[in-house]
């Protein structure tokens, strides 16, 4: 916007304000209106009762066609956590039923299954670098889709390092590790055929299809990450250095202006911005710096944010989701599992153990009434192994 375009805007918006107020002052018929009298004139335009339609996207409520692909941002955020904004995560959903998932940053999961999409299509996971405000999920979601219906690998695609030990196998290989515990406390209990994974690791350097299957192809090619807050608001509100805000702000991220001179040599049909805690004073700044290189369609990026996308163009709402998430329904059934599996409890935990079966042995019995067949109470070390 020039200084031009700015002066016209405002003197348009001085002659808009005393066009209301004296309309309010003199009234239509030239008084005061009526602001006491309940009466309308016959039937409302609305139905007070019938349902209308809402400008929101309620998961699951909506239909995709074959050739429709919808987006879902699950994290916008940035390296540190806030509640409101998970770190980076793009959920894909295609019209042929894939879905993949986009980054897995820290706190991204809790969104994820606030869509109650079931685990079972959760099994996709792109990653764009390994930092944690990218992939720090990818333990949660690994656990959590294993126990709530994910009965296959979770599939992970992600960048070499400069060394093996910097890379995405590696990464992995230690995050399953790292579940040792977990998984071998839920042998015998819970279906477990989730705990895999399958990693494809790709060279960072180099722009490559790194998956292509069922007519859908993702190309991975080298970049520096998304747009990131502007400089200024990094040393205050960020509480970095000058010389660290320089350096994160423009060198290890693409600054507001950056951003938006990549969006104008790549013409996208829309242009998303995000990687910034987006509030009220930081919001403009971005918008201001992304603008002064980039005028085409544009979107600042927060979380539950949705974007339908078909040939006739792309609709952008939010989506509206209950924060009181349980499991997602099954999309196939758990197996049986064997309490031999079971890893037994030690000596000094069994022999510490309080005697509680007055109190547990009825809630046996009252899920054998109520279900109508027998389910034995466990007699002292029945689930263990040893
Ligand atoms: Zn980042």
């Amino acid at each position: 916007m020039n200084m031009k375009t700015l002066i016209t805007f405002g003197a348009l918006l001085v002659i808009a304000s005393a066009a209301y107020f004296y309309g309010w002052h003199r009234g239509d018929a030239g008084k005061q209106p009526d602001l006491t009298s309940a009466a309308h004139a016959g039937a409302p335009m609305v139905s007070p009762v019938k349902p209308r339609a809402r400008d929101f996207y309620a998961p699951n409520s909506e239909k995709l066609a074959p050739d429709e692909i919808r987006v879902i941002a699950c994290g916008t955020g940035m390296p540190t956590p806030r509640p409101a904004q998970a770190a980076a995560c793009f959920l894909m959903e295609l019209g042929n039923g894939e879905k993949f998932i986009f980054d897995i940053g820290a706190g991204s999961t809790e969104r994820l299954f606030a869509l109650q999409i079931p685990t079972a299509f959760l099994d996709k996971v792109f990653i764009g670098h390994l930092h944690g405000d990218h992939f720090g999920d990818v333990g949660a979601l690994f656990v959590a889709g294993g126990i709530a219906g994910r009965f296959s690998p979770l599939r992970i695609w992600g960048p070499s390092g400069a060394t093996p030990e910097l890379g995405t196998k590696a990464a992995i290989e230690a995050m399953e590790k790292m579940y040792a515990w977990d998984l071998a406390g839920r042998l015998g209990q819970t279906d477990v055929r989730g705990f895999r994974t399958e990693v494809h690791e790709f060279d960072y350097r180099k722009e490559q299809v790194v998956y292509q299957e069922n007519g859908v192809t993702i190309r991975a090619w080298p970049a520096i990450h998304e747009c990131f807050i502007t400089v200024p608001d990094l040393i205050a509100k960020y509480r970095l250095t000058p010389e660290a805000a320089l350096q994160v702000g423009t060198q290890i991220h693409t600054a507001p202006e950056a951003f938006g001179k990549v969006m104008s040599m790549v013409k996208p049909r829309h242009a998303v911005a995000y990687h910034f805690f987006k509030d009220t004073d930081t919001t403009g700044p971005v918008l201001e710096r992304v603008r002064k290189t980039y005028d085409g369609p544009l979107s600042l990026a927060q979380d539950y944010m949705v974007w339908n996308v078909t040939k006739a163009g792309i609709r952008e709402r939010m989506a509206v989701v209950d924060e009181h998430t349980w499991n997602p329904p099954l999309a196939y059934p758990a197996e049986p599992v064997s309490p031999k599996d079971r890893v037994g409890y030690s000596p000094e935990i069994e022999g510490g153990r309080l005697d509680v079966s007055d109190v547990i042995e009825p809630i046996y019995q009252e899920a054998s009434d109520a279900l109508g067949r027998k389910f034995e109470y466990p007699t002292k070390n029945a689930d263990s192994a040893n």
